[in-house]
């Protein structure tokens, strides 16, 4: 066994609205600058949808992450000596039509403009070139499900569902949609690592952040194709690679990253889990339908004397294991089995995890009682958005396990009925319990940790050193192209 901390994030994606809080926090601390205009390192698209940049998610078209051998995972991309043959030449890159060319408007020519009887209006200028465009796409185009013949329609996840359940998820009266927050997903077994052929790309050993450094990256772009979930991104006007930094100079000055701390719906959580290293290998090598539970194997209980003795052996400091046993995350991914990787199959094992949206469900009032009706859990197949749907994105196709979340979050919304309306009839709270699998006690956590938590209670991570870290960083507000490197001299690290 080989103990390994992570900071991580779990996103409930019931509560987030689609407003891009996140986004423009992220946008204005980090890539608000020359080069980097039309990169979203947190970016939130529609689901249906074929997200930023256009359909990240199909590795036909851009062999992103890993593919499972009879020996080993091996990188989709290249082999290990084929990608030095590929160095000049890269096929499987997104181009600036599957992000969306950056643009501004031409805000003077309001002033500017001379006396006249027509207003004058503000033209859009393209970021890259300067001159004019017409706006032909954005980083969230196809919002709220616009366009949907055109995006919606072709998502890859709609490939899992049949084409009756396309067919009505597209009409008008059923038509469904939620949102999908994404930053990089600090894998445990990154591709983008991988791919990079000069070792520019790095996982801290602390807190498993995943960071390129500005000074080692040539430019090759290998990590933009090795990442299934495209997110390295490339700077034009600075010829290297950069990627979400999980805002680790905000964190060792003990501010929560920009995302977590302006997140409207507060859907964030932040915390430490501890991890079997040893046990990578095995948790992405393991067929589709084992892959969740292979990485909630790969996580470790930090309660267990034998996972606590070997973390101090690996000079993990006791701080951080009293983080990890306070962790919202650990919660989450292990004890409540809710929070569920994003495309695990793609296999960089993705330390973030989602809560999938349970979505409006049908119950009628008959009298006087809360109508479940016996069939309840096997309607939620009949769903409005199948199942099969959500097992593409978020289990690699086990249905079973989006069936398991879903009763218990439903056993929570049914406890939480009985507890302020009273109207559950008898027996049923205690059916729908036994058949989540949980307990009042634990749904009442869960209701808890959804609804009421607050910022302490979502935001756990341990002490950093703040008065070393904040002497050491550079100021990320004045240096924000350097952003991947962030110290001006090696720390000494030592919680
Ligand atoms: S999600 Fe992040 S860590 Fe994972 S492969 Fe992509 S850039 Fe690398
Ligand atoms: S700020 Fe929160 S609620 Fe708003 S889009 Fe981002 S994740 Fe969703």
């Amino acid at each position: 066994m080989k103990v390994r901390a992570q900071v991580s994030m779990v996103f409930n994606l019931d509560k987030c609205i689609g407003c891009h809080t996140c986004s423009i926090a992220c946008k204005n601390i980090w890539s608000d600058r020359r080069g980097a205009e039309y990169m979203w390192w947190n970016n939130v698209e529609t689901k249906p949808g074929t997200g930023y940049p256009t359909l990240w998610e199909d590795q036909e078209k851009y062999r992103g992450g890993w593919e499972r051998t009879d020996r080993e995972p091996r990188l989709r991309l290249h082999s290990r000596g084929g990608g030095l043959a590929k160095l000049f030449f890269n096929p499987r890159l997104p181009t600036i039509d599957d992000y969306y060319e950056p643009w501004s408007y031409r805000y003077g020519d309001l002033l500017s403009a001379p006396a006249g009887d027509d207003q004058p209006v503000a033209r859009p200028v393209s970021l890259v070139t300067g001159d004019p465009i017409n706006i032909e796409a954005g980083p969230n185009w196809d919002d709220d499900l616009g366009g949907s013949p055109v995006y919606g329609a072709h998502d890859p996840n709609l490939a899992a569902v049949s084409e009756a359940e396309r067919r009505q998820l597209f009409l008008l009266e059923r038509m469904v949609l939620f949102y999908l927050p994404r930053i990089c997903n600090h894998c445990a077994n990154p591709g983008c690592v991988a791919a990079c052929p000069s070792g520019a790309i790095y996982k801290r050993g602390e807190d498993g952040i995943v960071l390129v450094s500005q000074e080692k990256c040539r430019g090759w772009r290998m990590c933009v194709s090795g990442c299934p979930y495209k997110k390295v991104y490339y700077n034009w006007g600075s010829g290297k690679s950069e990627k979400c930094i999980l805002c680790y100079p905000r964190q060792e000055t003990g501010q929560a990253p920009a995302c977590f701390h302006s997140c409207v719906g507060r859907l964030r959580y932040l915390g430490v889990l501890l991890y079997d290293a040893e046990r990578i290998e095995r948790s992405a090598s393991r067929p589709d339908h084992d892959l969740v539970q292979a990485q909630r194997e790969m996580i470790l209980d930090p309660s267990d004397p034998e996972v606590v003795n070997k973390a101090a052996e690996e000079g993990i400091h006791p701080a951080v294991l009293a983080a990890a046993r306070n962790s919202p995350v650990y919660r989450f991914v292990k004890e409540w089995r809710l929070a569920l990787p994003l495309h695990p199959e793609f296999g960089t094992v993705p330390m973030l995890y989602y809560v999938p949206p349970l979505l409006p469900l049908a119950a009628d009032r008959e009298n006087g009682c809360y109508d479940l009706g016996g069939e309840f859990f096997t309607s939620l197949e009949q769903g409005r958005l199948p199942l099969r749907y959500l097992a593409s994105l978020f289990s690699a196709g086990n249905e079973e396990i989006i069936r398991a979340v879903y009763r218990k979050l439903t056993a929570v919304r049914v406890h939480r009925r009985a507890a302020t309306t009273g109207d559950v009839p008898a027996g049923e709270l205690e059916r729908f319990l036994a058949e989540a699998g949980t307990t009042p006690e634990e749904a009442e956590a869960i209701y808890h940790m959804t609804s009421l938590a607050g910022f302490d209670e979502r935001h756990a991570v341990p002490p950093f050193m703040r008065e070393m870290a904040m002497e050491m960083s550079v100021d990320p507000a004045d240096r924000k192209g350097e952003a991947g490197t962030g110290f001006l001299r090696p720390p000494k690290r030592g919680w």
